[in-house]
C-alpha cells in the first residue's frame, strides 16, 4: 500500500488521538512491565509481539508494518481491497504495510460481504492436468481461448507452467486469420511452444489454423468434443482476466 504524505499525516494525527494507541505509545517509550498483569487491559493484545513494536516519527510499527488507528481502519481496508482480489491477495497486500489486531478477520469479513469479490472468486476446485498438459519448462505448453468483454472480442494465451498470460484485443473480428495474426505476434515475441491447447471453436478448427500449426511447428491439441468443458486451465484464466479487466 502506498501512502501519500497526507495519508501518513492523518495516521500520525489519529494515532495521537486513539486512546489505545496513546497507552501503547507510552508503554513502548517507557518500557514494558515484567508481567502482562501489570499492563493496562486495552493493550494486552499487543503483549505477545511487544518485541516487534517500535516508534518512528509519530507512527507505531510492528516490524515494517504501520499500526493503524481505529478511525483509519475502514479507509485502509478500502484501499487494500481496491482491486477486489479476494481474501488471500488482500491479506498479502496488508502483510507488507499495515497492521492492527484482528486485521485478517476484518479483511475476511469485508471480502465475504463484498458482492464483487464473491462474484469474481475463482472456484476453489483443484486443478487436475491431463498428461498432455503437464509441461517441463515455461512456454512449452500454452492454452488459448477467445472471450467477449464489454463489446469486444479478446484472445488470451496462457502458459501452463508459469501461468504467465498475454491478452490481445481483437475488436469485432474473430476470424481464423485474425486469431492467427495475433497468435503469430505473441509467439514472435515470446517464442514458439511445443503445444497449444484450445477448444474446438471455428477459429481453431479451421484448415488454415492446421496449416499455421504445421508451418510454425507446434502441436495443436483441441479439447475433446465429448468434453467441451474439459479445458479448465484456460477457462479459469479467462475468469481471472475478466475480473481484472472489470
Ligand atoms: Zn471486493
Amino acid at each position: 500500500v502506498r501512502f501519500t504524505k497526507e495519508r501518513l499525516d492523518i495516521i500520525r494525527e489519529e494515532t495521537k488521538k486513539d486512546q489505545c494507541l496513546i497507552t501503547l505509545t507510552s508503554t513502548i517509550i517507557n518500557g514494558w512491565p515484567d508481567s502482562i498483569k501489570d499492563l493496562p487491559v486495552e493493550i494486552r493484545s499487543y503483549w505477545s509481539y511487544r518485541d516487534e513494536l517500535s516508534m518512528e516519527d509519530g507512527l507505531i510499527f510492528k516490524g515494517e508494518r504501520v499500526i493503524i488507528p481505529n478511525s483509519q481502519k475502514q479507509t485502509i481496508l478500502d484501499q487494500l481491497h481496491y482491486a477486489h482480489q479476494g481474501v488471500e491477495k488482500t491479506k498479502l497486500r496488508a502483510r507488507d504495510s499495515v497492521y492492527w489486531n484482528q486485521i485478517n478477520q476484518d479483511i475476511e469479513k469485508l471480502v465475504k460481504s463484498c458482492p464483487i469479490c464473491q462474484e469474481h472468486q475463482p472456484s476453489q476446485q483443484k486443478e487436475t492436468l491431463r498428461p498432455h498438459e503437464i509441461p517441463q519448462r515455461p512456454w512449452e505448453v500454452l492454452g488459448t481461448d477467445l472471450f467477449h468483454f464489454q463489446g469486444a472480442e479478446y484472445l488470451l494465451v496462457a502458459d501452463y507452467y508459469s501461468k504467465y498470460f498475454v491478452v490481445r484485443k481483437l475488436g469485432q473480428n474473430t476470424s481464423s486469420s485474425t486469431v492467427i495474426r495475433a497468435l503469430k505476434q505473441i509467439l514472435a515475441e515470446h517464442g514458439i511452444p511445443l503445444k497449444i491447447i484450445s477448444d474446438n471453436g471455428p477459429q481453431f478448427s479451421a484448415a488454415i489454423f492446421k496449416q499455421f500449426a504445421e508451418q510454425w511447428s507446434f502441436h495443436h491439441i483441441t479439447s475433446s468434443p465429448h468434453y467441451p468443458k474439459s479445458n479448465g486451465f484456460i477457462e479459469r484464466h479467462v475468469q481471472t482476466v475478466k475480473a481484472a479487466l472489470t
